[in-house]
């Protein structure tokens, strides 16, 4: 076993799932955060155990051909990305190889193919939405920001590389807002205090915003500066909304919104459809990206104006509609309420009327559908990451269509699904990995899937 405080010449030998380096010393498997695969690094052990331990990263003594410097400066301490330190085209690679290796270890397939991962030209200021947690520091100030890695300690924020620019001014204003009115800050240990979150959402090519403060009472005071200062300093500022959040929780949105200016949504578009986005409805969060997404999700479709197609777990019914344009008929199924209502809204928006969509789960939903009658020739779900309940992949089966698009943020429950399909006679034909996360570990992939 290793000694706890002591520093060890490791050399990493590969990178973890959660993008941590997998090292060894004399043979000892050693864990060090921020390796890189081909790194010679010294480490201090924080944990040691019989078969393995843990080391925090003192120094690269010599650095892996795939390490760069990462942009951000906070990148080796923040939470939110996790392989800045290594170079783009290999970040491209290692989510391949996870899809890969997901598919051939749990979704039990011998060589699936799995295209190159599709990167962004820039990867950088991508996120169209971000969620900052409230906090003091030391001196009793407020602080914004993202939490340290493993913790719930908060990093105070400048400026972040993968995030719209646009945000750094909402923090100061939310900062300055704070001080001067003595708001109470959220203290998640005590449950006590008022602002919990600060969450934004922006339309990439509309540029609206939406500012949400996440709050634990039902009323905070002195919105009106605050609205005053948005419209004066944020360019395309549209709507801000108060949710309020009780509960001693970790999710971060309540179910309660109040809108407090503006009409409570933002609109964005893609490609040639607008959708009109809720505090409360999923919208993919790089917008680049979801058009190479869709545009793959629609090419494994293949469908045309005689199918009908079931868009499962449709959010604000963005896939249903670009569907709806070649299909007969998309019925999109969706467990969020209001993002069934943007979906209808956006499907009049866009002169779309052979789209329908239904609230509820599509655990329920999708047998009901199907004892009526209705039937799908193909079938698009995009699950959360905890995947599809069996019961829909065995209704998705007994309606028989020709083929599945699974859409998937987390290949670990894709391969297990994949598997479950192939017991109903349904083929995974070809995955593609694209990048809608970069310098994060997280994976997106789009998988057609077809009756044998
Ligand atoms: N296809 C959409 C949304 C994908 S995210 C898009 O591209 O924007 C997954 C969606 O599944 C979320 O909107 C979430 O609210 C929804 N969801 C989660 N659990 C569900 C369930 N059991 N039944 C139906 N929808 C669910």
């Amino acid at each position: 076993m290793l000694k706890i405080g002591k520093t060890y010449e490791i050399d990493i030998v590969d990178l973890g799932h959660k993008g941590e380096g997998i090292g060894k010393f004399e043979g000892f498997t050693v864990f060090v955060e921020g390796g890189l695969k081909g790194d010679k690094v010294i480490g201090k052990v924080i944990k040691s155990k019989k078969n393995y331990a843990v080391a925090d990263l003192v120094k690269v003594l010599e650095p892996s051909p795939q390490r760069v410097e990462p942009r951000c400066p906070l990148a080796h301490t923040c939470g939110g990305c996790q392989i800045m330190q290594l170079d783009y085209e290999n970040q491209l690679e290692i989510k391949r190889n996870t899809v890969l290796e997901n598919l051939t270890r749990i979704g039990k397939l011998e060589n699936p193919k799995v295209e190159e991962t599709i990167g962004m030209k820039d990867p950088y200021y991508y996120r169209n939405k971000v969620q900052f947690p409230v906090g003091l520091d030391k001196n009793n100030r407020p602080i914004m920001g993202f939490y340290k890695k493993m913790s719930h300690d908060i990093i105070p924020l400048k400026t972040c590389y993968v995030q719209d620019p646009i945000n750094d001014t909402i923090l100061d204003i939310v900062r300055e807002y704070i001080v001067k009115f003595n708001i109470k800050v959220y203290d998640e240990k005590t449950h006590t205090g008022n602002l919990r979150h600060v969450v934004t959402k922006i339309g990439h090519y509309t540029k609206e915003v939406m500012v949400i403060l996440v709050t634990k009472e039902k009323e905070i005071p002195k919105l009106k500066y605050l609205i005053d200062m948005l419209e004066e300093k944020v360019p395309g500022f549209r709507t801000l909304v108060q949710n309020i959040n009780p509960q001693r929780t970790n999710v971060i949105l309540g179910r309660e919104n109040k809108t407090i200016y503006g009409d409570g949504v933002i609109e964005d578009t893609i490609e040639d459809l607008v959708f009109e986005i809720s505090p409360l409805s999923f919208y993919q969060v790089n917008p680049l990206q979801t058009e190479v997404l869709y545009r793959k999700t629609l090419e494994f479709a293949d469908i045309n104006k005689e199918d009908t197609v079931f868009d499962i777990y449709c959010g604000i019914g963005t896939i249903s509609l670009f569907l709806a344009r070649s299909a007969k008929q998309v019925y999109g199924v969706e467990i969020v309420p209001d993002a069934i209502e943007n979906a209808k809204k956006n499907a009049a928006k866009n002169h779309i009327g052979n789209a329908t969509f239904y609230a509820g789960k599509a655990e329920d939903l999708i047998p009901k559908l199907y004892n009526q009658g209705i039937t799908a020739d193909v079938v698009v779900v995009d699950p959360p990451r905890k995947g599809c309940e069996e019961i829909v992949l065995k209704t998705i089966a007994e309606m028989k269509p020709k083929k599945v698009v699974y859409v998937s943020c987390n290949p670990s429950t894709l391969a297990r699904d994949v598997e479950i399909l192939k017991d109903y006679g349904y083929e995974m034909k070809v995955a593609q990995p694209v990048d809608m996360f970069p310098h994060t570990t997280h994976v997106e992939t789009v998988v057609l899937i077809e009756r044998v």
